[in-house]
């Protein structure tokens, strides 16, 4: 009998681990350290890997293994592994993945602590990097090494919202036989899968849309069998698992993305055409906007805009400051993805460590705001935005 292969939506929702002898209709919580083996036989096998099974938590565990396996069927990849943050997710697939001497290809607007990592962390061990602007494509290709080994990319990126042509992206790194691995955070799953245009690794902030509450922090990798099973070695003996609670938050957070983003995203692009016209705002940043310079791309890679919109306030610094103070609803706090809209100033704060040119080069000028458009009522979100800029 064939079957209808299920949509995005029922994926994310009916996508469960096995039930137990209670018959649980919601998978329970495995707060586990370990596991039993049934004999000595048993216990040898799993430790060979000849045989699927759980053995310690650090390893795998039955929340982690769903939580995994939604973003996998989510994102079309073969397999995954989650760990305890982002920015985990993050080292975990450059440590696992490259020596010394290899070398990134980076898009130059990254999250500020990938940025961290590529210019601190990494020149420790002899990794280098190389930033390329969106811009001018044509360098990038001219700045792929011999060494060059992974090419990295956020898109659309933290915070100036820049989106890079991933298919175009996904044959140049397979012409160089480059892995390609793609910060699909501001996108999920749910507007742009990576995997369609080439690319081989997805990697998350699941702390993000994916929880979309505000309450867990956690990461995942996802990609083809052959490449996890390097990432997975490396994290099963350096430890950067996921907590089987937070695992079990992010599954249950999984179940409702699709209906969340979609409110999202039409917030933000109302509120983001409101913005547009607003006598106080010098410039807005959002994919689905005309005025946005790859808002055709956008439209051919993602299904919706996404929850971010970013925009200048008129005065510089000082309104944007004077902006933040005056908001009375809107959260002003470093997170984004939650069902509360946050009011975030990357320059003070997220990308802080970067130098002033470091900023002007990735879009992040003095006076950029960063909204995270919440699930609260958009007339509500327009009334304190629009009270705070006229204070
Ligand atoms: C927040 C964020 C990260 C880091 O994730 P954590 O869960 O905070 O470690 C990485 N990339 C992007 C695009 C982010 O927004």
């Amino acid at each position: 009998m064939s079957k209808k292969p299920w949509e995005f939506e029922t994926k994310a929702i009916r996508n469960q681990s096995k039930r137990t002898e209670s018959r649980e209709h919601s998978v329970p919580l495995y707060l586990t350290s370990s596991f039993v083996f049934e004999d000595a036989e048993q216990a040898r096998a799993l430790f060979a890997d000849e045989i699927p099974g759980n053995i310690y938590t650090r390893f795998s565990n039955p929340n982690n293994t769903e939580f995994v396996e939604k973003i996998c069927a989510l994102e079309g990849t073969e397999d995954g592994i989650a760990t305890a943050s982002g920015m985990s997710a993050v080292f975990t697939t450059f440590a696992a993945l490259l020596k010394t001497g290899d070398h990134i290809l980076v898009s130059r607007s990254v999250f500020g602590s990938t940025h961290q990592i590529l210019t601190m962390i990494l020149p420790k061990w002899g990794i280098t990097h190389t930033y390329v602007d969106i811009a001018s494509p044509e360098t990038w290709e001219a700045a792929i090494l011999p060494s060059t080994k992974l090419c990295f990319v956020e898109t659309p990126s933290n915070p100036a919202l820049d989106i890079i042509d991933l298919e175009w992206l996904g044959k140049l790194c397979k012409k160089h036989n480059i892995l390609l691995a793609v910060d699909n955070c501001f996108a999920t799953p749910y507007l742009q899968q990576p995997v369609k245009f080439g690319a081989d690794l997805i990697i998350h902030s699941a702390t993000k849309f994916i929880d979309g509450q505000g309450r867990a922090i956690g990461g995942v990798v996802a990609g083809p069998k052959s490449i996890i099973k390097d990432i997975r070695f490396f994290a099963r003996h350096s430890g950067p698992s996921l907590s089987p609670f937070n695992a079990w938050l992010l599954s249950k957070s999984l179940e409702t993305l699709a209906v969340r983003m979609d409110r999202h995203c039409k917030s933000a692009l109302e509120i983001a055409e409101w913005l547009e016209t607003h006598p106080k705002v010098e410039k807005v940043i959002y994919p689905f906007l005309p005025s946005h310079p790859q808002f055709e791309l956008a439209k051919k890679q993602m299904k919706l805009g996404g929850g971010v919109v970013s925009f200048i306030v008129k005065g510089g610094i000082e309104k944007g400051r004077d902006f933040l103070n005056a908001l009375e609803m809107l959260s002003h706090s470093a997170n984004l993805g939650d069902t509360r809209t946050i009011a975030t100033h990357p320059a003070s704060t997220t990308h802080s460590k970067l130098t002033d040119a470091e900023r002007a080069a990735v879009g992040i000028l003095p006076g950029l705001v960063r909204i995270s458009v919440g699930l609260e009522h958009p007339e509500d979100i327009k009334a304190d935005i629009s009270q705070a800029l006229n204070a």
